[in-house]
């Protein structure tokens, strides 16, 4: 049995016991009915108090039956249930109730919440709106403004925040079994408040939902937030049943949608990318101390990531000027997250304390990790990491961050090759949440699970990725920039495809987003394979980084900018550049030209597969969604390439599918 029922005096304790974070299961459902059943029955019963074993009170639904049918009985006759018990029944909740949980504790008289606890409806953020009364209960509680926030925001909140707002009724101190029993005992010397279902709540003022709905659109992720808050508006204007059936109407739709097929796709891409099976087992290496080289745009991000975790951090320049520099540039890193009220005064000065900044290499010689981050050049890199293997402990963990470089030529001919490793960053490092893990063919089991196990504890999604010219991400994004070329070489202009990668879901288009980053760093890069006496086709961006148009910083690049914050402008220079290599061919429409995109990323994620640079087309998925802005909701190319299957890829791409993706295709 997951639920059990104990009596303390008149009070009866139910308490859910399903490991590990007591979900919403079907045999969980039907007990909890059962024990409302039983307490109704039971004359000597006053009060029930509802708590959960373990880590959490109901962490939500059952994750297991996301693709099954809901088998009955439903979530919302449960709620009801103990809603129109005979006795009140009161939430003792600690650690989560997210969800179906939340919905369960809103069917309770009471909620008292546990230090440490959260509470609220990520439902959203799996492409869904909450099932069983969410939406129409919460604004009954608190309001229609909070309940806007909570539901369509999908972020839980704290318990104190959950006491500001009237969420719960009080911050249980001490004890939480004992808080809640002395709670239920003063409450029945009272009047007992009348059941959510049957408050009324007073209509939002003119205007709140064209405003919220506007606020959500810009948005811009996905139909979820949207359709929830139609539900909300729905509890503003029907009565209670009729918004209850609405919002399950609208619940076992989207549950059916591609949208939520996708996140549900992404989060168990997460949940397993942080454990990788072939690492069960081993220990990784304890990190107490980290090193980063090179304070630039990279090392600078890696660094301060790494003082958010509390490690002490030396950061190595190359001599004085360059480490005031680098010291700025972690300065300026702080100071931006102190301006965005992410971090506080103190905690700045703290994370400013822990590290420090040398031109020693001999700094670096305690530490546990050292992280290279200086020019993206193979010599100066080989020659970091020989002196790094000169002065490192022979145990400590030594990682490249290079974007594109073959990681065995970097410490090619050094000691004991089993302690390098691939760590890839993305920009801003301390933000972005990708981190590509690339093992060489003699990296030790135990330093690949330190870099897993270093990922987690920076809260970054790790993927592995095997060794080749730009690893996973950025040999797509190759790959992505050129078929974005390859459009305008056949006519589509530059704002239509940035347009219509945007209404595909990204913040930004391929043009738009190398302006922002800078079209010089790619240039460079295939300049120096010219000069290796590779063969490197030449790109329309060739051109105008020629003729100095490198992106925002110069004012100029795909668009004009007056200023480096001024919104992009369609440039008659780029026109009269590129004249000589566009041609006009038929119009395509956005959907046609983001279909082209993506069809074309996925194309090389095939290839990626093929090759075993990616384990799994989830991984390709991740590397997209947390490196390069793939929008989440629509699940990565991979994803999005299976869903749509072999048929339409084949107008998608105006060719047949690749030998690589077919298989792929067929596959899923
Ligand atoms: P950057 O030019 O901003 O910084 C490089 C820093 O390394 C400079 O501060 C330089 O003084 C320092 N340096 C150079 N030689 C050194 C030496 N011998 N010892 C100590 N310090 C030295 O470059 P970045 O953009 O930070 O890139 C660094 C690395 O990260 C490159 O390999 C790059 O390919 C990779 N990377 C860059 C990005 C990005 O978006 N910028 C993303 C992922 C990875």
């Amino acid at each position: 049995m997951a639920v059990t029922l104990e009596k303390d005096g008149s009070i009866a304790v139910v308490t859910v016991d399903s490991p590990p974070v007591n979900a919403l299961s079907r045999d969980l459902r039907q007990e909890l009915i059962d024990a409302a059943e039983a307490a109704d029955a039971d004359p000597d019963i006053e009060a029930v108090v509802l708590m959960g074993a373990g880590r959490a009170f109901i962490a939500g639904a059952d994750v297991s039956e996301f693709d099954r049918l809901p088998e009955p009985p439903h979530l919302p006759d449960v709620v009801a249930r103990i809603e129109t018990a005979k006795k009140p029944w009161i939430a003792a909740i600690h650690g989560a109730a997210l969800g179906g949980g939340m919905e369960v504790a809103l069917g309770c008289r009471f909620r008292i919440a546990a230090p440490g606890t959260r509470l609220g409806f990520p439902e959203v953020a799996l492409g869904v709106v909450p099932g069983a009364g969410g939406t129409v209960r919460t604004p009954r509680l608190v309001g229609f403004d909070k309940a806007v926030a909570l539901v369509t925001g999908g972020k839980p909140v704290g318990e104190e925040e959950a006491k500001a707002i009237g969420l719960i009724d009080a911050i249980a101190e001490g004890d939480l079994r004992q808080a809640a029993l002395s709670f239920a005992r003063a409450a029945l010397g009272k009047p007992m408040p009348s059941p959510l279902a049957a408050r009324d709540v007073a209509a939002p003022h003119e205007g709140f939902w064209v405003e919220a709905e506007t606020r959500l659109a810009k948005r811009g992720e996905g139909a979820a937030r949207l359709r929830a808050l139609a539900c909300l508006k729905r509890a503003a204007e029907a009565d209670f049943a009729a918004a209850m059936a609405h919002e399950r109407a609208t619940f076992l739709e989207l549950r059916a949608s591609d949208e939520a097929a996708a996140l549900r796709h992404v989060f168990f891409a997460e949940r397993a990318a942080s454990r990788p099976p072939e690492l069960k087992g081993i220990e990784p290496r304890p990190i107490r101390s980290a090193g980063v080289v090179g304070g630039g745009t990279m090392g600078a991000g890696i660094a301060l990531a790494l003082r958010r975790t509390g490690l002490p951090v030396v950061l190595l320049e190359r001599d004085e000027a360059a480490a005031a520099r680098g010291l700025d540039n972690f300065r300026d890193l702080v100071g931006g997250m102190v301006k965005r009220a992410l971090v506080s005064e103190p905690e700045a000065d703290e994370l400013l304390a822990g590290l420090s900044v040398t031109t020693e290499i001999r700094a670096l010689g305690d530490a546990d990790l050292v992280i290279e981050a200086v020019f993206e050049e193979i010599g100066v890199k080989r020659d970091v990491f020989a002196r790094l293997d000169g002065v490192c402990r022979p145990d400590a963990i030594l990682a490249t961050n290079t974007s594109y470089l073959d990681p065995r030529r970097i410490v090619a001919g050094l000691g004991d090759p089993e302690r390098y490793v691939g760590l890839h960053f993305f920009s801003p490092a301390h933000v972005m949440k990708l981190l590509e893990i690339v093992p060489l063919p003699e990296t030790a089991p135990e330093v690949l699970a330190t870099a897993f196990a270093l990922a987690a504890r920076l809260g970054k999604v790790p993927v592995k990725a095997g060794i080749c010219e730009g690893f996973i991400g950025n040999r797509i994004l190759k790959r992505y920039r050129a078929a974005a070329e390859d459009l305008l070489r056949q006519g589509a202009a530059i704002a239509d495809i940035d347009a219509a990668m945007r209404g595909f879901g990204f913040r930004m288009g391929p043009f738009e987003a190398q302006d922002m980053g800078g079209l010089d760093i790619a240039y460079l890069q295939r300049e120096g394979a010219r000069a290796a006496g590779e063969p490197v086709l030449e790109t329309l961006a060739d051109i105008l980084v020629r003729v100095g148009r490198k992106g925002r910083k110069t004012g100029a690049g795909w668009y004009d900018y007056a200023e480096s914050a001024a919104a992009p402008t369609p440039s008659s220079e780029v026109g009269e550049l590129l004249a000589a290599h566009v041609g006009g061919g038929p119009s395509l429409s956005g959907e046609a030209i983001a279909a082209r995109l993506v069809s074309e990323m996925a194309e090389e994620g095939a290839a990626i597969l093929a090759e075993g640079i990616a384990v799994a087309a989830k991984d390709i998925d991740l590397v997209e969604i947390h490196g390069y802005g793939f929008p989440r909701w629509r699940g990565g190319p991979m994803f999005h390439a299976s869903r749509r299957g072999a048929k339409r890829f084949a107008d998608d791409l105006g060719r047949p599918p690749s030998p690589a993706l077919a298989a792929f295709l067929s596959a899923g």
